[in-house]
């Protein structure tokens, strides 16, 4: 480490919200197009870190925790309690909206999460390229944290192309950093193989495009990463259902919406990696994997 005696400010901070604010996106600027996933990092039981930004001697952990919804079964309650237990070790909480639009109920579960949460919480209006009213969208989003005794600061901004108030963001977030040691090497950009980021992404556009039950009862894995001598990215991975009738409820007719996963999954990986990518998806069936432990544990819920 080139840390000597100076002290490093290092921690842990979750991007929060609703599916669609922006969050992927968010990220994606905070990092940099440059960032690329790496090979194994050290072992760690938080889940879901998807990058890491160090500037001299400061490093921020992004962690992405998975969507907030109503437990049904013994996923869904893992996944509840990943974003508990997220927002449990972490040393601050980005909280995206999308400012296009009022608050739904969904913002509201978001927001109860927080509102006692006794660390800083960022609050990031989003999208303000695409609203009319961002100034009184602000105020609605605001008022869900009323009460809030802890530290709680604002940002209106365009996670897309807004770049130097993105940037502004980071400083803020780097300030807001206790002191610690790093917990990743200089040069990480993330504590997942890269494996596991890819299927990550293809399971957050698979989770989007399905409806009802069926985004909890997908899994996602990737068994292949080849790079071609021209640089692209061929990357083999599946999408895993727990019965034989959900498999064409993924696909679609045509193989229709199976292809729109696939695209908007490539299209991700291609502004993470800054590469071409080819991406092959299979739909597989694992009966019920969803209550078999060992299958559970083969596709990385531990
Ligand atoms: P997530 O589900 O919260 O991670 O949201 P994404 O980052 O995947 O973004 C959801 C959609 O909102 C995508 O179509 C993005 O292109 C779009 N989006 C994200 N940020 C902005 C923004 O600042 N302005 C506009 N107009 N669209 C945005
Ligand atoms: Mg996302």
């Amino acid at each position: 480490s080139s840390t000597g005696e100076q002290q490093t400010h290092s921690g842990f901070i979750a991007i929060i919200g609703k599916p669609n604010v922006g969050k992927s996106t968010l990220l994606n600027s905070f990092l940099g197009t440059k960032v690329a996933p790496t090979s194994p990092r050290p072992q760690t039981t938080r889940r879901g870190v998807r990058g890491i930004h160090t500037s001299g001697e400061r490093q921020i952990v992004f962690v992405d925790t998975p969507g907030m919804h109503k437990a049904k079964d013994a996923l869904g309650k893992y996944m509840n309690h990943e974003v508990h237990s997220a927002l449990a070790d972490v040393d601050a909480v980005v909280w995206v909206v999308d400012l296009r639009h009022p608050p739904t109920d969904e913002d509201q579960l978001v927001a109860r999460q927080i509102r006692e949460l006794p660390k800083p919480v960022f609050m990031v209006g989003n999208k303000t390229d695409a609203a009319k009213y961002p100034d009184e969208a602000m105020k609605l989003y605001r008022a869900l944290l009323e009460g809030r005794e802890h530290d709680t600061s604002e940002t209106m901004l365009s996670a897309q192309n807004n770049p130097a108030a993105v940037a502004t963001l980071r400083e803020q977030l780097l300030d807001a950093l206790p002191e610690n040691p790093f917990f990743f090497p200089q040069g990480a950009a993330s504590d997942q193989t890269r494996e596991q980021w890819a299927a990550e992404i293809i399971r957050e556009e698979a989770m989007k495009k399905l409806r009802d039950e069926l985004p909890y009862a997908v899994a996602t894995r990737v068994n292949s990463w080849t790079e071609r001598q021209d640089g692209l990215q061929r990357i083999e991975g599946e999408i895993v259902v727990e019965k034989n009738a959900h498999k064409g409820m993924v696909i679609g007719a045509g193989g229709k919406q199976l292809r729109e996963i696939g695209q908007a999954a490539r299209k991700q990986l291609e502004v993470f990696l800054s590469r071409k990518v080819y991406l092959g998806l299979e739909v597989i069936v694992i009966n019920n994997w969803r209550e078999d432990e060992e299958a559970l544990r083969e596709l990385g819920y531990e």
